[in-house]
Order: C-alpha cells, then structure tokens, then sequence
C-alpha cells in the first residue's frame, strides 16, 4: 500500500513548474488579473487567445497594449512545452510529438486522425509508477506528475495544430481527448481534473470540447474512480483490465494486488449508475499470456450483465521485450467468444507502429 499511495499527488517536480492559465480556475485568472493591477476583463482575452485561438503568444495579440504583453506572457503563459521530436505515420494522419519540459523531462502526445474524428492522447505523468511489465512507460518509472497547465498545454498544440491544417486533408477540429499517453491519470487526481475542466468548459474560458468525448483511463485505483465517479461529469472511464483473473493480473498490473479485479469492476458500476456512461475495458491482448479462449470465457461471464463495452488492443512490443502481439486467430476466438456473451466488443486499430506508438517508447528511445 505504501508504494501505491507513494504516486498519489504526491510526486512534485524538484524545481516547480511556471504557474500557467491553466493552472488556474476561472476566479483565480481574474484575481491574478487584478493582483498585477490590469482590469478584470483582460482575464477573458487572455483566456480567449488561449483557449479559442490556440494562440500562447502575447505579442501577437493586438487587443492588449504592447506594453502589458510581456507581463502577460510572464504571468499567464510561460512556455511548458518545447518541441524535440515529431515522428509520423500512416500518411502524416499519424503523428506523435515529444516535449520537453522546463526541467528536462520529456513527455508524448499522439494525435490521430480519422475519417469521423481526430483524437489526441495526451501523457498525465513523466514516466509511471504502476510498473505493468509489458509497457515501456512503466520500465521506466516515474519520474514526476504534470501540471494542468503541462497537461492542458498539450491539447491546446494538439487543437492548433489540427486548426491550422498541419493533418492531411486541411484544417479540422480537435474532437476527443484520451488520457492514455504517459502515466496512471488517476494518481495524478487534482491535475487531471483541473485539466479535464479546461477541455471541457465551454469557449472561451475553456476549450469546449464536449465531455463525452473525452476519455479518462485508470488500470484501477479504486479510490480515484470513486472520487472521478463524485463529479458527476459526462467523461468516459476507461479501465485497463488485460486480464479477468486476479492470479495473472497480480502480475501483468501489480496495483492489482491492492485492488482485485471484483473491487475495480465494482467501481466502475457505481460510475454507470451515477452517469449513465458505458465505461470501456481496455484489454491489451498478449501472445500465450492473456489471450487464452479460457480467459475470454471468464471475462465475457464477468461482464455479461454490466454497462461495459471491451476495447482489444493488440499488443505493440516495446524493444527487446518478451511480451508480443496474439496470433490473428486466437484474437479473433477471443472477439467470438466475447461477442457469444453478448458483450459489445471492438479491436483497436494498430495506428503509430511505424512510430513506437506504444506509450513511452518515443521518450524511451531518446533518452537511450
Ligand atoms: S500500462 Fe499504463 S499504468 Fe501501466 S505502467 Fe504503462 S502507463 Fe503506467
């Protein structure tokens, strides 16, 4: 227990980040605003230029006197994120950036877009603390929790860069936000939330990106799905399970031996009672590991009768890994025989292989 609660808000960074707008509540901008003696209302032009220009540069803005603009950048937008790498695929449709932070650390977001949507996933941590041993994020260890603001500054690049026609096929909204990138977001419990308010809060004091479209995922820390499920907001939770059985998951998700995997089913009910929201288990499928026709019987008994809809993720190995994808046919048995329960089941597209798409790969091979 000690380990688990060790990552839960309690991991700052050594030299403190810049404190950004978005660090700060709709109140608290105004009376930063006014602490530094500019009128009330330029609140809502920064906000404006932030969240609704996806502009971070005061002194392209016309509507504040020259004078006020280094204040302003000083104050409410100091540069989080410095671009290091951008690596794409699948026809540019693909594309993942690594950021550097104020104090080095590097972080990944992965923006994708598709016929009907483009999605941004967005990292929450440097690095991971909950040591699931398939993935490269959790090799590493955690470094440290991001900021809202580092978290927001994310999806803002992700928007610009989707407003001003950097994706193939021109300019185009950013329509949904995953927090799956780098890091367990529920560790990262007030930072998330902050954030997730400034994606969902309407323009111009947030991004207004509609809150069923946005995608929380946790591999299970019970305490934080109960506190996300108290919100009472649209968001969708997402649970990495991999497995339906406690004896394997105790190893492949080793918070497991914290919570079971009946407790972590059991909070997520309680999330579809209090939202109406469908949650989605994230099953990352795993050659001879979890992948077995035995271990589909067991989850589709556990999930016959619950709001959950089972989202498969064909493994992406990470360098030098013994963990591989499953063969096509025992993933298709695995697809059957979940569908043969009636449980509402999808395969996740391989997007950003090309690219070391699986979390933390990219941060992984340049720090190597
Ligand atoms: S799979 Fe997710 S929770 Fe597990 S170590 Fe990787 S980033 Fe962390």
């Amino acid at each position: 227990m000690s380990e688990i609660k060790l990552v839960f808000d309690e991991i700052k960074p050594k030299k403190k980040a810049p404190e950004h707008l978005a660090d700060l509540t709709i109140a608290e901008r105004r009376a930063k605003v006014e602490s530094l003696g500019l009128p009330a209302f330029r609140a809502n032009q920064i906000a404006t230029h932030y969240f609704t220009h996806y502009n971070e540069e005061p002194n392209s803005w016309s509507d504040i006197p020259a004078a006020m603009r280094p204040l302003v950048a000083e104050h409410f937008l100091p540069k989080l994120l410095t671009p290091i790498r951008q690596v794409e695929c699948d026809k540019g449709k693909t594309r993942k950036d690594l950021w550097r932070l104020h104090d080095g650390v590097l972080v990944e977001t992965v923006l994708m877009r598709y016929k009907d949507r483009t999605t941004v996933c967005i990292s929450s941590q440097a690095g991971c603390g909950m040591n699931c041993p398939f993935c490269a994020t959790g090799q590493a260890g955690l470094t440290r929790n991001l900021t809202a603001g580092e978290i927001t500054s994310q999806v803002v690049a992700a928007a610009r860069a989707c407003a001003s026609g950097e994706l193939p096929g021109g300019p185009t909204r950013l329509s949904n936000v995953v927090f799956m990138g780098m890091g367990e977001p529920l560790a990262n419990y007030n930072a998330v939330m902050k954030s997730v308010r400034n994606i969902i809060t309407p323009q111009p004091d947030g991004l207004g990106i509609g809150a069923r479209s946005v995608t929380v995922s946790t591999v299970g820390l019970v305490p934080g799905i109960e506190k996300l499920t108290s919100e009472d907001l649209q968001i969708t939770l997402a649970v990495s399970l991999h497995t339906p059985d406690d004896e394997l998951r105790d190893t492949l998700v080793p918070v497991n031996s914290r919570w079971k995997v009946k407790e972590v089913l059991s909070a997520a009910d309680k999330y579809v009672a209090m939202t109406g929201r469908r949650y989605s288990i994230e099953y990352a499928l795993i050659r001879d590991i979890n992948d077995q026709k035995w271990r589909a019987d067991l989850l589709g008994r556990l999930l016959k009768n619950r709001h959950a809809h089972v989202n498969l993720i064909p493994l992406n190995p990470t360098p030098g890994s013994k963990w591989t994808a499953s063969r096509k046919e025992d993933e298709i048995a695995f697809v059957k025989t979940l569908e043969k329960y009636g449980v509402p089941v999808t395969v996740r597209d391989t997007r950003g292989r090309e690219i070391d798409g699986a979390c933390g790969q990219l941060a992984a091979a340049n720090k190597a």
